[in-house]
């Protein structure tokens, strides 16, 4: 599904909301030349069962899934806070968890995500509405980011803040070290097994070792300092290779700005076109979990590249202006925003896409039409539209082919650009990472390598965790003897 149109021309096509097409500035030239850094020893700071490394959406129910199975684990994140992208990148907005029937398939961490947060964090149909084909609920939760395709969804907004605490503690129950403020520099790998990793922090550079590492950074960062090979393919039609700092706007008036939006069509029309003149690139605001308090999560930036610094740096400035034009903008001209000021932009820089591993199996676009489901499914996505059934989610696609030793969850999870539109949303994340933290427990526990697992221990674990599989494979892992 590639297409040689330029993006912006294909997004003007499919009426996708603003999007600029990344001219870059022009870059100072880098040095030729390398310098020598010499070898070292370096302190070993742990040995642990199981290492996970990036504490987003993935890594984080990674932790908790195998901690709950007694392993020792050790959690490292490079910032202050567990969540990621889905509290420090103020993506806030959680995907789908139910399929077309309102039925929740993305279940088990999510579940108790939504389970534990306080419910003022929350806003989101109630489940009795989840499936609802009621054209007006339809309408009501399709301004509030919560019905597609005329049925509402079980796909909330929440409190960044909550999130990042409940995260603490659902990690720290389960007895997790957690370290922050730990930047993983390099994966530890002898006789193409993974052993552990190489950070730096304050402290300098340090040594972990791990019977198990769950690379969760949604880069792919351990598997390609592994020098194992990476797709970066896009699918250009898709938002999923945009790149931008999201923004939260407060001492908004949320009713009045979607009553006007949707009541007042040529206000509306003339106040887009004027921030379009004004701004450029120019973005409609998401309701949040409260009504003083819009988000952005845009304007979305293309033709960068999210592991290259400069390219990174320039997305932060590029981002910081846009983000204080449109917040300028709004509080002139929009109903609502009339008291609105800037209230954070987002300390993660948000990454829809960098690059893929590449795995034992992956979920491609083929897969979708037919409905397979795998037998060592590990987990059930929901579909992008009703006409696709339910996206069964195989073990293989978490194992990382040419290394033992490690696994991997999360945004960077092996599957084809099409399919990444969906598989790497929070939900989806959550659901991966699960998986990758059992595996990762009951292979450290075996002394085996998560590869020679048998996936029905695994997902006999899952289906304790509360983890919804197809009813064909979850009736068959229930009937499966396992050798000891
Ligand atoms: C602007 C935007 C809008 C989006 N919209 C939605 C939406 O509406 N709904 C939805 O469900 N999803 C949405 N997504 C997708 C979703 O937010 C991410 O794909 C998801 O958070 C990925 O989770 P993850 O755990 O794989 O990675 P991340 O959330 O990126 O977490 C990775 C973690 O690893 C840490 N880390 C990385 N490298 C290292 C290292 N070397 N050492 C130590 N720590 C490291 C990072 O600091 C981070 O905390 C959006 C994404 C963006 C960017």
């Amino acid at each position: 599904m590639t297409s040689s149109k330029p993006t912006n021309e294909i997004f003007a096509e499919q009426g996708l909301q603003s999007f600029d097409d990344g001219v870059k500035q022009p870059r100072r030239p880098r040095p030729a030349g390398t310098y020598h850094e010499a070898a070292r020893d370096i302190p070993i700071f742990a040995e642990t069962d199981v290492l996970v490394v990036g504490g987003g959406p993935a890594g984080t129910a990674a932790a908790v899934a195998a901690g709950r199975l007694g392993a020792d684990v050790t959690l490292l994140e490079r910032y202050n806070h567990l969540g990621g992208l889905s509290t420090g990148g103020l993506v806030i907005w959680i995907d789908r968890m139910t399929d077309w029937s309102g039925k929740q398939v993305i279940a088990g961490f999510a579940c108790d995500v939504f389970d534990r947060l306080p419910k003022e964090a929350v806003m989101g149909p109630s489940r009795s509405d989840w499936g609802s084909k009621d054209i007006s609920t339809a309408q009501y939760w399709s301004q509030r980011a919560a019905a597609y395709k005329g049925i509402v969804t079980w796909s909330p907004t929440l409190d960044p803040e909550a999130l990042k605490t409940l995260s603490m503690d659902m990690v720290l129950e389960q007895k997790v070290r957690l370290v922050f403020h730990s930047w993983v520099a390099a994966p530890i790998v002898e006789d193409g097994t993974m052993k552990g990793v190489i950070f730096e922090s304050k402290e300098g550079r340090q040594a972990i070792k791990a019977k198990v590492v769950i690379d969760t950074t949604g880069d792919a960062d351990l598997l390609a300092r592994a020098g194992l090979p990476l797709d970066s393919d896009i699918d250009k039609a898709d938002i999923h290779h945009c790149i931008n700092t999201a923004f939260l706007v407060g001492a908004v008036d949320i009713e009045r700005w979607l009553a006007f939006r949707y009541e007042d069509n040529d206000g509306f029309a003339k106040f887009m076109s004027g921030g379009r003149q004004t701004v450029g690139s120019f973005e409609k605001p998401f309701c949040s979990w409260r009504s003083d308090v819009a988000l952005f999560m845009g304007p979305r930036l293309s033709g960068y590249d999210a592991v290259n610094v400069e390219d990174l740096s320039e997305v932060e400035m590029r981002s910081r202006s846009l983000t204080v034009a449109h917040v300028d903008h709004y509080r002139n001209n929009a109903p609502g925003f009339e008291k609105a000021f800037l209230m954070l932009g987002a300390p993660q820089v948000g990454i829809r896409h960098s690059r893929r591993f590449q795995a034992d199996a992956k979920v491609t676009r083929a897969q979708w039409d037919e409905g397979k489901i795998w037998d060592d499914e590990i987990g059930v996505s929901t579909s992008l539209a009703p006409k696709f059934p339910n996206i069964s989610i195989p073990y293989r696609s978490l194992l990382p082919t040419g290394i033992d030793g490690v696994l991997g969850a999360g945004r960077h999870i092996a599957c084809d650009p099409n399919s990444h539109s969906f598989l790497r949303e929070i939900p989806q994340c959550w659901m991966t990472g699960q998986a990758a933290g059992v595996a990762g427990a009951l292979a450290a526990a075996s002394g085996v390598a998560p590869r020679a697992l048998n996936a029905a221990l695994v997902q006999q674990e899952l289906i304790r965790q509360g983890v919804y599989l197809s009813p064909s494979v979850e009736a068959a892992a229930k009937g499966a003897t396992i050798a000891a």
